[in-house]
């Protein structure tokens, strides 16, 4: 089996194979780019070296030689040469882009012996050690695992010996000291002299690449971006450039338009003598991409060049390395750029009026999880006019943030765990930062660019960041940070506001978002494409406004219990809980029935006409009952009970497993006033609303959860039609109303064809189903979960995204036993999923009318439909 593939033999369509900097790489090549020549080393490679239990087997490793060989002859250069030596760098690339997560190591070839010849042939000391000395920190880190920072450190002791700030200062022979203290360091911490024969490094280092692939902040980031664990990295062998051989040289990254804001304009950064992480790292602040015009105008006006072409070749904005060594330019890597919501929007929008896309290429541009930032509150304009900022810094990452200061990641987390909203502030943040930066509200940093870690990653995510506020002096030690004389402690409220990159001392207001603009004329692109009908979850007019105003085509389930639970509501469902009687129990319903009127009137004007479904009471009734010795006596005495009484009918209530008791369907066959007293709001409701909006044409639909048998659905539903004809006769109205049910028992999806002769539709309720089909309840599954995916057993939530094998055999054969007894029956899906683009994919595919997800997911479920319609 072929492993190995010189770049010129790779092209972009090879993604899968040789992973997205590889497939780049030889993409750039055979467009005549100049990049450096190189290998990759097959993901299949990295899958088999997990097979043989983390060995590379001999196969791969002949093929490795053999490629070196080949790589040897191109650069006219060998691997440990002492007249013309070849140094490459060895680097991780996966199929999906996940910057930052794996590693890459420099200047490999090095050793006591080449670092001499380099010194010579270059006829410049400092680089050649600055080179080895990088490489011996980097090597320690990926390989070794020995951290960087502790490298830095003894950079920074030097520096104080030296009384000098910058490491640009540091000279040849500080770079030779840093040599011998690095291999020092090495030797004492790892009790092994630093390896000097480069086939061992090279070796050694594309196995640490293998590795990187499993390490824990590429775990995270995986699980957070749905990237399967059996994808693999692949890695590529490099000839190295330098950017640190003077100061005609240089390093930099640039992005064909602004990530942060889509303005079309070449947007980048770069550092004169440096290498390779330098910028990223955000140890100096690097200068803006404009000024290499002078310093470097030939390399620059190429680089402009290679820019448009490569965007107009890969019709995407792009993220782009390069270096430049001696004054010639070479290209690094290429990949689709990382960009925040807003300038994904802009740009798919620009690039369909520059005719260099189609509508539907732009509704793939963007993912559908990326709106997700647009929808949340921003800062109150007035509010922010009167505050004043305490810094302005660089607006990496829009967004509004308001929240406590922590300064570390693992504060964060253990703070938002307990309920506080919280801004990290960090000097940089590292990838080792991730799982913080994700929970906080979001980030502040004192170092670093637009290209920084931070910057980078917060985009990604589309978490709010401000980057490089210099003026913030940091006293971790002592909990607080300083801006001129005032000081802000840990705790303090502070807020940040991502698209200005103003900071500010205080809380400041936020308001809800709105659609509009290049939001707007995206989503009515992905109307125009989507077939699926996008519904909402609402409880409350509120709920069901909000998600009106995002789109939301109708209302797909009302849970009616969640309004039984605040104030007088929940007295009057006691009462009806503990009564004896049905006579005492309709009573108590009398009482709930105007107020669960008002609300359905509420919800249905809400949704200005467009269709309601609304679910009977569903869960167990001793979650409404009094938990506490001290709440029975209230109640007791408020309901002139004995309050012995009233715990005895709490303690009857008591189920061993009230997920599979007396819940749902069950509780209207025991207490059919209670499936009364709902259809009575229902339809009350609908006759006041539908009187005052004659242009409507209100059908509401009656929703019965639970349902496992024909036979209890048709009890049910003999009493809803009852009441409904009843009142409508009544008033003298013609309405029509509809009864259906949902799928979240696995015999109910089982027996589709029977259930479907009484039930006019079925919403797919896949929370229960999940949870019934699996067998565990999704209450208590968090807590053996993580064991599942921890032993890669499960690699992700079936909560979360649809277990589309087995959850998703039982509703594909429902959809078809359904549709055999009635064809035109309604079919929707109403669990956590219904926001979740690929189940919503999948719900598309099975032929579902519609999805309905919680309101802040309507937009995500919009696009997501129209990708699904593509
Ligand atoms: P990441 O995936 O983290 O961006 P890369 O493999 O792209 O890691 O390497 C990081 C940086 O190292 C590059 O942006 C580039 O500046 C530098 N680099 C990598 N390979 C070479 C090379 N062959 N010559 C010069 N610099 C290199
Ligand atoms: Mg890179
Ligand atoms: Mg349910």
């Amino acid at each position: 089996k072929k492993y190995t593939y010189l770049f010129r033999e790779g092209n972009e369509n090879m993604r899968e194979l040789l992973g997205g900097k590889g497939a780049n790489l030889a993409e750039m090549s055979n467009l005549g780019m100049p990049v450096p020549y190189g290998f990759t080393i097959t993901t299949e490679a990295c899958t088999q070296y997990y097979k043989d239990g983390e060995k590379i087997n001999d196969e791969i490793k002949e093929q490795i030689f053999e490629y070196l060989d080949k790589l040897e002859k191109q650069s006219g250069k060998k691997l440990g040469d002492k007249e013309n030596p070849l140094l490459v760098s060895v680097r991780s690339g996966a199929r999906a882009s996940m910057p930052g997560m794996m590693d890459t190591i420099l200047n490999l070839g090095l050793n006591d012996e080449v670092v001499e010849t380099v010194a010579e042939l270059t006829k410049n000391e400092r680089f050649a050690y600055d080179s080895y000395r990088r490489f011996i920190q980097m090597f320690s880190d990926v390989v070794m695992g020995l951290n960087k920072a502790r490298f830095e450190k003894i950079i920074d002791d030097l520096k104080a010996k030296r009384g000098i700030e910058s490491d640009l200062d540091l000279t040849a022979d500080d770079m030779k000291e840093l040599v011998v203290l690095f291999k020092q360091f090495y030797e004492s911490e790892l009790l092994e002299s630093f390896p000097q024969e480069p086939k061992e490094q090279l070796m050694r280092a594309i196995e640490a690449v293998f590795k990187s692939w499993d390490n824990p902040r590429a775990i995270y980031y995986r699980r957070m971006n749905n990237i399967p664990s059996s994808w693999g990295t692949a890695v590529n062998v490099q000839m190295m450039v330098f950017g640190n051989m003077g100061n005609d040289c240089g390093t930099g990254v640039a992005f064909t338009r602004n990530p942060s804001t889509g303005e079309k304009k070449l947007y980048g950064e770069f550092l004169m003598n440096a290498q390779g992480e330098d910028v990223v790292a955000g140890v100096r602040t690097p200068n803006k991409i404009d000024e290499l015009k002078e310093i470097a105008p030939d390399a620059y006006d190429q680089f402009v060049n290679i820019c448009s072409t490569l965007e107009k070749h890969y019709r995407n904005m792009q993220d782009m390395e390069f270096t430049i060594e001696k004054g010639k330019l070479f290209m690094l890597q290429t990949r689709n750029g990382k960009r925040t919501a807003q300038a994904a929007l802009k740009i798919a929008c620009d690039m369909v009026d520059e005719g260099m896309i189609t509508t539907d290429e732009a509704l793939m541009m963007v993912e559908p999880q990326q709106l997700d930032s647009l929808l949340h509150p921003m800062f109150d304009e007035k509010a922010l006019k009167k505050a004043e900022p305490i810094a302005s810094a660089l607006p990496a990452s829009p967004g509004a943030a308001c929240g406590e200061i922590v300064f570390s990641a693992d504060e964060a987390i253990q703070q938002t765990e307990a309920g506080h909203k919280v801004v990290l502030v960090r000097l940089e943040t590292s990838p080792e930062d991730i799982e913080g930066m994700h929970v906080a509200e979001g980030v502040l940093t004192v170092r670093g660019g637009m290209t920084s870690h931070a910057a980078v990653v917060a985009r990604g995510m589309g978490a709010c960041c401000v980057a490089g506020c210099g003026v913030l002096n940091m006293h971790e030690e002592e909990g607080y940070f300083s801006v001129g004389n005032k000081k802000y402690f840990r705790g303090d409220v502070i807020s940040i506001d991502g698209s200005t990159g103003n900071v500010y001392g205080e809380a400041i207001k936020t308001v809800p978002a709105t659609i509009s603009g290049n939001f707007e004329r995206f989503m009515r692109w992905a109307d125009e494409r989507r077939t699926l009908e996008v519904r909402t979850n609402a409880d409350t007019p509120r709920d069901a406004k909000q998600a009106y105003d995002f789109g939301a085509q109708g209302i797909g389930l009302v849970r009616t219990e969640h309004m039984f639970f605040d104030g007088d509501r929940i007295k009057a469902m006691r009462e009806m809980i503990v009564a004896k009687t049905a006579e005492q129990r309709r009573k108590a319903l009398d009482k709930i029935l105007p107020m669960q009127r008002n609300d359905f009137v509420g919800i249905y004007e809400a949704m200005n006409g467009n269709p309601v479904t609304i679910r009977y009471l569903d869960p167990p009734l001793h979650e409404f009952l009094p938990k506490t010795k001290e709440d029975i006596v209230a109640l007791a005495h408020e309901m002139n009970m004995r309050p012995q009484d009233l715990e005895q009918v709490v303690a009857d209530l008591h189920e061993f497993n009230p997920m599979l008791g007396h819940r749902g369907v069950r509780l209207a066959v025991t207490y059919p006033e209670i499936a009364e007293m709902q259809t009575k709001a229902v339809i009350e409701a609908a006759i006041l609303v539908q009187k005052e909006h004659s242009e409507w044409n209100l059908e509401p639909e009656i929703m019965i959860p639970l349902v496992g048998d024909l036979n209890e659905f048709k009890y049910v539903k003999k009493v809803v039609v009852r009441t409904a004809d009843d009142l409508l006769k009544k008033a003298n109205m013609k309405l029509n109303y509809h009864v259906g049910t949902m799928i979240e028992i696995p015999r109910a999806a089982l027996l589709s064809d029977q259930i479907a002769e009484e039930a006019e539709f079925f919403c797919f309720g896949t929370n229960d189903l999940t949870q019934l089909t699996y067998g565990f309840s999704r209450d208590d599954a968090g807590a053996f979960l993580s064991d599942y995916y921890d032993k890669r057993i499960f690699e992700q939530d079936p909560f979360v995204h649809l277990d589309q094998q087995g959850v998703g055999r039982l509703i594909r054969y429902s959809v078809k036993k359904g549709k055999e007894t009635r064809p035109d029956i309604h079919l929707g899906i109403c669990g956590e999923h219904g926001g979740d683009p690929e189940s919503i994919e999948f719900c598309h595919r099975v032929g579902l009318n519609y999805v309905s997800c919680s309101p802040f997911r309507v937009p995500i479920a919009r696009l997501a439909a129209a990708q699904a319609a593509i």
